[in-house]
């Protein structure tokens, strides 16, 4: 990837999200995320050399929310390797990312470790032989050390905030328990899973944090390359909801999103990226980060799919 180039068309790609008259719609469902501005956009790169390229809002915290579900599903990996995959299933969602009716159809076992009970179910299983306290420090000790950067934390307020208003994940807990998929009290399981959603991070740090995914991290390998493939299989597929198909079409990268209107893409051995904007689409995405990185990729040609 051209570096000197890069510069000028992220300029670009930040300009023309400022123009667009459709931001969509910031999350609301959780209080503390309604009052985010939408105006706000940021970009990153991190590159193999070990630079890193910036625009926009990239040293604004943001709320990760779901694309912590990537670093939950790496920790999850390195604990218990294949036998992960008898609780949580591989597989595209068809229905919204919380959906319970997906759920109860396929008798309590989640489709895929990034929707809501496949992260649930997830969480949980970081939780055997550990307190809520000391799996939390495991997340964020894994996240700054994946980013370089010790000064990341989780947002309590965030946390508190969907504690109050998350019915429906309160529902996925309790069917996943009464499916014998849940181990621990369902309060005890959210919890910790509210708080690992609530991690406040800016889009510098989260495009240094998914070098590892890329295979470009300064400390070697984070995780065993089996399970970067498995996780950059996982969000090529099912990174994006029920929304994946069209991201793949559009984008053609491994890439995660939140609800906090952040995407980390991944570009193995050549990159890692992160964007934010939190107006999301009908899916749940961010509507101008996924078209910024439509961009980027229709540019330089990222998409795996591209044969040029
Ligand atoms: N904490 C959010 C929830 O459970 C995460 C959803 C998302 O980012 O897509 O609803």
């Amino acid at each position: 990837m051209n570096f000197d180039a890069l510069r000028p068309l992220l300029d670009d790609i930040c300009a023309r999200m400022a123009a667009m008259p459709d931001r969509g719609t910031v999350a609301s469902y959780i209080p503390e995320l309604a009052c985010i501005d939408p105006a706000r956009f940021a970009m990153s790169i991190c590159l193999p050399d070990g630079r890193q390229i910036s625009v926009g809002d990239a040293k604004v915290e943001f709320s990760i929310q779901s694309v912590s579900k990537v670093f939950t599903l790496a920790i999850a990996l390195g604990r218990y390797g294949d036998r992960f995959w008898s609780r949580v299933g591989r597989e595209p969602s068809t229905h919204v990312f919380n959906s319970v009716q997906e759920l109860e159809a396929r008798e309590g076992i989640p489709p895929n470790p990034f929707v809501n009970s496949g992260a649930i179910a997830t969480t949980d299983s970081l939780l055997v032989g550990a307190t809520p306290k000391e799996t939390l420090a495991e997340i964020v000790r894994f996240m700054r050390q994946a980013a370089s950067d010790d000064a990341i934390f989780i947002d309590p307020q965030v946390a508190a905030s969907e504690k109050e208003t998350g019915d429906r994940n309160w529902a996925l807990a309790y069917f996943l328990r009464s499916c014998g998929n849940l181990r621990h009290d369902c309060a005890l399981t959210l919890g910790t899973y509210f708080h690992h959603c609530a991690l406040a991070m800016t889009c510098e740090q989260l495009a240094r944090a998914g070098r590892f995914l890329a295979g470009i991290h300064p400390d070697g390998n984070l995780i065993a390359p089996g399970h970067i493939r498995s996780i950059n299989a996982l969000m090529m597929t099912c990174g994006h909801y029920n929304g994946s198909g069209e991201f793949a079409y559009r984008v053609g990268v491994p890439a995660k999103s939140g609800v906090g209107g952040g995407i980390l893409a991944v570009l193995p051995n050549r990159a890692s990226i992160a964007v934010w904007s939190p107006g999301l689409d009908r899916y749940g995405n961010s509507l101008l980060g996924t078209q910024a990185l439509e961009i980027l990729s229709q540019d330089l040609g990222l998409s795996m799919f591209s044969i040029t």
